[in-house]
């Protein structure tokens, strides 16, 4: 570094995030001349979804009727109301409080914020999404990992979260339908979860995001608020994925539990809505109509998804080197793979060799001795069977590289 160039915080250090990380070696293999086909990202709106009209058509009628201010900072009251409503309709009784934010991901920053302290710890799926890693690196609160196991559809197994409980355990992130896994928690999963955190007092924070988009009849999504009155959680939800619209940075939490205990925790959280100002305010006249409107798009979404789901389960275990679990939600899989190499460095090869984008496993966390990739499985399917096509081609030359 030269004399005046600027020191950047030392947090920094730790923050990575490998969703956009291989953007930057895709960007190589394009200038390079390669074509791309992207399993990288989960955004509905790059393939052939679109964000359901009614929604759509109540925003934009937001910002000619001037809703274009500041709004209350913990949301629109009417999208609120919306939002309780359908909580209850999830099951959850003992609601105490709601509130917007930009994306899902502001309401879960704001939620480990008001949370932890720094030297606390917080129970995370590995594999999981990474921003709460990000978050928590940044706060200086302790990522604490509980693997999924693979051998039973990746579900969390409970004996493995109480090995890792420290005496600095806050609290307990659950994904439900995982990303990156695709994996859909089971009632009873859900249920001794529910148990272990009332046990040891641990905060839930449950990411529903993709609870719409479940593609296995045998595992209906449940609301893990809806079984419990005694803990608190934290359920969190949004406008990026069954209603199509990612970019609209749309998502709200609901808070459940006893009164007194969680009162503290949410007026914690109340201060740092109102640190931010609001989020979104023409958004927010979106929530009542994709809430209370139209669903037909969801039945739409979710068929085209099983029929590319059966494409990647298919194509992907029919390649020696590459087994894979089939997802029972979302739009992920997540296969892994038998390589001899970090399979940082294998994905690597992949996009430069080949133009497919995936995410190396290890960006998600993952059993040590494991390797894996995540797929994204929105694309149409003509573009995954090119793509699975190069990865069997790919996976053969390593391996007759490997033997010459
Ligand atoms: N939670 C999970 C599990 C996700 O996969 C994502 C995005 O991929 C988010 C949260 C982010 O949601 P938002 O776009 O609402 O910030």
């Amino acid at each position: 570094m030269t004399m005046d160039a600027i020191k950047p915080a030392r947090r920094t250090e730790r923050i990575q995030y490998a969703v956009r990380d291989v953007v930057l070696v895709a960007r190589q293999a394009k200038a390079a001349g390669r074509e791309l086909l992207y399993l990288n990202i989960g955004d509905p709106n790059q393939f052939d979804f679109v964000t359901p009209p009614h929604i759509v058509d109540a925003i934009c009628r937001a910002m000619r009727d001037n809703h274009t201010g500041y709004a209350p900072s913990e949301g629109l009251p009417v999208a609120l109301e919306a939002i309780r409503a359908q909580a209850a309709r999830n099951g959850i009784r003992a609601v105490r409080d709601a509130f917007v934010g930009n994306g899902g991901s502001e309401c879960i920053e704001i939620c480990l914020s008001a949370l932890a302290d720094e030297g606390d710890d917080v129970l995370l799926p590995w594999p999981g999404y990474p921003l709460y890693s990000a978050v928590l690196n940044k706060l200086g609160v302790v990522e604490n990992p509980y693997f999924l196991d693979e051998s039973n559809g990746w579900q969390p197994d409970p004996a493995d979260l109480e090995a890792r409980l420290t005496p600095r355990t806050r609290a307990l992130v659950i994904i439900n339908p995982n990303n990156p896994t695709g994996s859909v928690c089971e009632r009873r999963t859900l249920e001794a979860l529910v148990e272990f955190a009332a046990r040891h007092k641990l905060v839930i924070l449950c990411d529903e995001i993709y609870d719409r988009l479940v593609l296995d009849d045998r595992l209906p999504h449940v609301s893990l608020a809806s079984l419990t009155d005694e803990v608190p959680v934290l359920t969190f939800n949004g406008m990026s994925k069954a209603f199509l619209g990612p970019g609209l940075r749309m998502g709200w939490c609901v808070v459940s539990g006893p009164e007194q205990r969680v009162r503290p925790l949410v007026d914690a959280i109340h201060k740092f809505l109102r640190a931010r100002l609001c989020a979104n305010l023409p958004v927010q006249y979106g929530i009542v109509p994709a809430l209370e409107g139209d669903q037909s798009h969801v039945a739409t979404v979710v068929a085209k998804l099983r029929a590319r789901r059966q494409i990647t389960v298919e194509m992907l275990n029919a390649i020696p080197g590459v087994s894979c679990v089939a997802p029972a939600g979302a739009f992920y899989a997540f296969p892994r793979l038998e390589i001899e190499e970090p399979d940082e460095a294998w994905v690597k090869r992949l996009i430069l060799e080949t133009g497919v984008v995936v995410v190396h496993g290890s960006g998600f966390g993952q059993r040590p001795g494991t390797a894996h990739f995540r797929v994204v499985f929105l694309p149409p399917e003509e573009t995954l069977r090119r793509a699975f096509a190069a990865i069997g081609d790919f996976m053969q030359q390593s391996r007759i590289a490997r033997v010459s």
